[in-house]
């Protein structure tokens, strides 16, 4: 046995061997002994009288799902190997075999916790200097293809994807693998490339070639570990990063989109606020929509029509957030479908949902617009399939599909013959009790029933006198009672367990058959999953716009006049309470790029930046926005350094991390592109960082004309708006009461007087004596230094050059740039209809 064990183990090096022995599966040698540690199972061992006993540990197969569940949520692969035959007829050895090897990425038995989030299998290679990127995911068939030119957008792509696995292949460097490995994400390495035909149709339509091997890797990769069908696999789509508003990880994070901070959990969050989706599919396509908002206008309005809509109509709205209660998770119910892993509950949720599509149909009707056609076409009731769960498969099913119970009465005669016989034969021993008793006198004669013994009498020991010799056979002998068996009573038990075991064959057949019925409608469930997911998204979207008191925000035709009066923070308002917010406006016209946000700490000020991200982002989703008006150019990338981001990825230091991410921003970012950068140079030291400072407004201002929001504390850059005309100074009000420090959250045109340290030292507690001293140490430095000294130096260097600066010319909008008949395609990937795209749109 152990040289079969070994010759398995051989092919699955890196992942835990489950070896099927009799009712558990057991693990040998290395494998015991990390998996006895990480699971907290006792470490045996086999042979242990010789002198190299193995160890072994072993879980009990009934509970597998957990243990492999445990260890695939740590990042290791479990291999089941089974038992191919029956022990009890096999010759020799049992023949056994690994049946699927779970993997990170591959997993799709989720707990119902992370019911909303995606799975994604990622796959990479390297052709040519530019990297093919694919992903997977193998509960909801989702599959995606891009190529990319640089590993900063690979890396990116992997973090907003919270993807845990990769396959690459050996083009890809090690350098490379290096840092995925840093972040965190396991390593699978897939070389050979063998794409049954039967999957061949899931690359049609891909063309580049590095798109076309990374898909061949991916799809090796997921049939090799699973071994299973992929019928819900669907065709790569093909997605072009551009076609989305670019933020990289850095921004994705600091500004807590889907993932708070502190805690790495969802609460906190802008999702966390926009989620009122009431299916799971609609949540994950809500996190897909964040994670890529639009950059073309006709797509940002017509989500954005559809929300208005909705935002009027409260009673159709209240009415479609009901109805989508009642639906489940059709996404994932079609990956069971294909995997042949549903049971009769899984095929009611599939018609409980299938029976709300009409009536969703029907508020859709109501609607007084017509801008809902397009997801109302989409929205089949697949009412063939509905058909037939509801003829073959009872409402309340058991869980098991092998064991009965499953299908109604009356779908099949052959079934109801049986099931007839059955009933008789219950019925016939019913009556035969009853007679036994009469015939006997025994009272308290019963018929029952066991597994081992079959169908017997039960005869208290105080009534067998009464018992007449002869007939009367004995079965099994009880503290208080003897079983009997007669001649009629075998008949008869042969009969209907017979006709049971019939039955409940047939029944797993007839099952099988309904499933396979299912299967074959696999792709008009998925596309039905979608345009259930977009039609919650909208309506939760519609939902939260309400709640909090949203507006559509309008986008410029051309230019970048940027124009938010009173806007708020959602989730600090959330958080805070309505009363106590304080909403800013943020008024950019086309002359101003940079806004230099001056004030003392605590005040509000990179609550004030991420909340125009926010709103930016908000925008494009289609969604409105929190402001009681909003006007903004279309932005083509958001860029941020906010917060002190420890990094994971390098171990650099905070300094070099912020100086990295501003390098980022000077880097891309375009005239169309939104910048915040909060106490850049902070880090250093104060004249170094300063200088920086500085040189990094005047080259955002010079070249880049970016919008860009740029916090200080180093109220000498203030001066700066004597010599950059695209430059204005903005501060948040304070005043002192009583010698304290009182923040009004309040932005004010021109820049702030003092940087006010002190006095939030003060509020912070520190010792009085120390305060005092600060005090003392402040008035001496501003008697005897300069502060203006380095700042007057650079500005005066420049005015003549800066003055002379020609106004930033605007960019093309990114709005026209993008409206290509791609840019169509690119937004049915992410859940809306195909459309071509006519000349006139463009
Ligand atoms: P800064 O960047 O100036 O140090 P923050 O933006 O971090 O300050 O804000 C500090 C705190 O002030 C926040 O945690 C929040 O509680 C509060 N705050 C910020 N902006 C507002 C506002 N507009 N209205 C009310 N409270 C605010």
């Amino acid at each position: 046995m152990m040289v079969q064990y070994q010759k398995i183990k051989d092919q699955y090096p890196d992942a835990f061997l489950f070896y099927r022995l009799g009712d558990f599966y057991e693990m040998f040698n290395d494998d015991a002994v990390k998996g006895a540690q990480l699971l907290e199972l006792t470490l045996t061992s086999r042979n242990h009288s010789s002198k190299n006993p193995i160890p072994m540990c072993g879980v009990p197969h009934r509970a597998v799902q957990n243990y492999i569940d445990i260890l695939v949520d740590r990042g290791y692969k479990v291999a089941i190997c089974e038992q191919m035959e029956d022990p009890k007829l096999a010759q020799g050895m049992v023949k056994r075999e690994v049946i699927q090897l779970v993997t990170p990425g591959t997993q799709t038995d989720t707990g119902a916790g992370n019911a909303k989030d995606n799975n994604y299998l990622t796959a990479l290679t390297q052709v040519k200097g530019k990297f093919g990127f694919a992903y997977a995911d193998l509960s909801t068939g989702e599959l995606k293809v891009t190529s990319l030119t640089d590993f900063d957008a690979v890396l990116n792509e992997v973090m907003s994807l919270q993807t845990k696995e990769t396959v690459v292949d050996k083009s890809v460097s090690k350098d490379v693998l290096d840092q995925l490995q840093k972040v965190g994400i396991l390593i699978s390495h897939q070389d050979d490339t063998e794409v049954k035909s039967e999957l061949s149709y899931l690359t049609q339509g891909v063309e580049v070639a590095e798109q076309m091997t990374v898909l061949q890797h991916l799809l090796t990769y997921i049939v090799t570990t699973q071994k299973r069908s992929l019928a819900h696999l669907q065709r790569a789509i093909v997605y072009e990063p551009a076609f989305f508003l670019k933020m990289d990880h850095y921004s994705q994070r600091n500004l807590e989109l889907a993932q708070n901070m502190r805690t790495g959990k969802k609460s906190g969050t802008l999702l966390w606020l926009l989620d009122e989706t009431k299916t799971a599919m609609g949540g994950r396509l809500l996190k897909q929509w964040l994670d890529r908002p639009l950059v073309n206008r006709k797509h940002i309005l017509a989500r954005q029509k559809k929300v208005s809509v909705l935002v009027d109509q409260y009673f159709e709205r209240n009415s479609l957030q009901e109805e989508l209660t009642k639906v489940y998770d059709l996404e994932r119910l079609a990956g069971r479908v294909a995997f042949g892993s549903v049971n009769g509950r899984d095929l009611i949720q599939l018609k409980t949902s299938l029976k709300q599509i009409p009536k969703l149909q029907h508020i859709l009707n109501e609607l007084p617009d017509t801008v809902f056609d397009d997801i109302y076409e989409r929205l089949d009731p697949i009412d063939n399939v509905t058909d037939v769960i509801d003829s073959a498969i009872v409402d309340e099913p058991p869980l098991s599909v092998t064991d009965g119970g499953v299908i109604k009465d009356g779908y099949d005669k052959t079934l109801d013959s049986y099931r007839q016989a059955m009933h008789n034969g219950k019925q016939w021993l019913a009556e035969m009790e009853a007679s036994e008793r009469k015939a006997t006198g025994i009272n308290n004669l019963k018929i029952g029933y066991n597994r081992v013994f079959g169908y017997y009498i039960d005869v208290t020991k105080v009534n067998l006198d009464k018992l007449p010799e002869g007939r009367y056979e004995r079965k099994q002998t009880l503290a208080n009672s003897e079983r009997f068996t007669t001649p009629e009573l075998k008949e008869k038990e042969h009969l209907i367990l017979e006709a049971e075991e019939k039955s409940t064959d047939l029944e797993y057949k007839l099952f099988v058959k309904v499933r396979e019925l299912v299967k074959k409608n696999i792709q008009r469930i998925q596309s039905l999953a979608h345009a259930v997911s977009e039609l919650d998204v909208l309506q939760s979207f519609a939902d939260v716009s309400e709640k909090y008191r949203f507006v559509a925000p309008t986008f410029t035709k051309s230019g970048h006049d940027l124009e938010i009066v009173e806007g708020r923070h959602p989730v600090v308002e959330k958080v805070l309470g309505r009363q106590t917010y304080v909403p800013n406006d943020v008024k950019m016209p086309e002359e101003t790029s940079i806004l230099l946000i001056t004030g003392p700490n605590m005040s509000g000020k990179s609550t004030y930046m991420r909340q125009l991200a926010l709103t930016v982002i908000l925008a494009q989703m289609g969604c409105f926005v929190p402001a009681k008006s909003a006007k903004m150019p279309i932005f083509d990338q958001i860029f941020t350094r906010i917060g002190a981001a420890d990094d994971l990825i390098s171990g650099e230091s905070t300094f070099m991390v912020e100086m990295k991410e501003a390098n980022e921003a000077l880097a891309h970012a375009t005239a169309n592109s939104l910048v915040l950068f909060d106490e850049i140079g902070r880090g250093t030291a104060t004249y170094d960082g300063m200088a920086l400072a500085q040189a990094i407004i005047e080259f955002v201002h010079d070249r880049i004309h970016a919008k860009t929001l740029f916090s200080t504390h180093y109220h000498e850059l203030t001066v700066l708006d004597k010599s950059l005309v695209h430059l204005k100074n903005v501060h948040v009000g304070a005043v002192e009461k009583n010698g304290e420090l009182v923040f009004l959250h309040q932005m004010q045109d021109g820049p702030a007087d003092k940087s006010y340290g002190i006095h939030v030292a003060k509020l912070a507690g520190l010792p009085d004596s120390l305060l005092k001293r600060a005090d003392k140490i402040l008035t001496h430095l501003e008697k005897t230094q300069d502060q203006h000294a380095s700042v007057q130096v650079a500005a005066e260097d420049k005015p003549v050059q800066l003055k002379s600066q020609p106004k930033p010319q605007p960019a093309e909008p990114v709005a026209e740039t993008a409206e290509t008949t791609d840019a169509d395609t690119q937004l049915s990937l992410f859940g809306e209809p195909e459309k071509k795209a006519t000349k006139a749109d463009k």
